[in-house]
């Protein structure tokens, strides 16, 4: 590679600087003069086909985002290990005061899947990791049906653990912070939003809010409750 013939990728970089940010220029630099602020925390798998700009139109100082492998949050722990996700929320909700949190998993996540089937051997911190969903996992051949009841019932997991971090409960309990699970189908190109109410997750389409919480306990509709909180 020559200077004369640059990759792909810093053609990209600079056709950021040179298309982009000259349009925006004011508003990236508002957001340096006035600091950010946030209302979203937005926690979501890391897969590459979810781009939570595009979903929710959001745009730069709209977001602050925690991305991992199946959009998991860990169980509160104060043992001072180095819990990134952990951190995240804290950040969010302590110091930006963020006003809702959102929790989005999506159609065919690769995290499901290798929870049902089994990580490498090699893959030790993954392995580890994929045990945060196996509450929701069914005792069934994971066939899309039940990958798809899978997403969604991680996704309701992830906001019980939330309901535990001791600064997400204060808030959520004074009024000031919401919670939201959503379930984005990408072959459809829709979000189905978790109404608590109905105890299911409903399009966006259909729905009347962009999801609700804290929540009542998530009954599926064989009856199970995967929920008691
Ligand atoms: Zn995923």
């Amino acid at each position: 590679m020559t200077h004369a013939d640059p990759d792909k990728l810093l053609l990209r970089l600079r056709d950021f600087h040179s298309d982009y940010f000259p349009l925006h220029q004011q508003r990236f630099q508002d957001l340096v003069a006035q600091g950010q602020h946030p209302k979203t925390l937005f926690i979501g798998c890391s897969d590459s086909r979810l781009v939570p700009y595009l979903l929710t139109g959001a745009g730069p100082g709209e977001l602050f985002l925690v991305r991992n492998v199946g959009a998991f949050v860990p169980p509160y722990d104060q043992s001072h290990g180095l819990h990134g996700t952990m951190a995240a929320i804290e950040f969010a909700v302590l110091s930006l005061k963020v006003e809702r949190i959102i929790v989005c998993g999506h159609s065919h996540c690769g995290a499901i899947r290798t929870a049902y089937e089994g990580a490498p051997d090699e893959a030790v911190a993954l392995k580890a990791w994929l045990k945060l969903v196996d509450e929701a996992l069914l005792p069934v051949r994971p066939s899309p049906e039940a990958m798809r009841r899978t997403e969604q019932r991680a996704v309701v997991l992830q906001l019980e653990r939330l309901m535990d971090y001791p600064m997400v409960r204060r808030s959520v309990e004074a009024g000031h912070l919401s919670l939201h699970g959503w379930h984005y189908v990408i072959e459809d190109g829709e979000v189905h939003v978790f109404d608590a109410e109905r105890g299911a997750f409903v399009p966006a389409s259909q729905s009347s809010h962009s999801g609700t919480g804290p929540y009542q306990p998530y009954v599926e509709h064989d009856g199970q409750i995967i929920s008691d909180v």
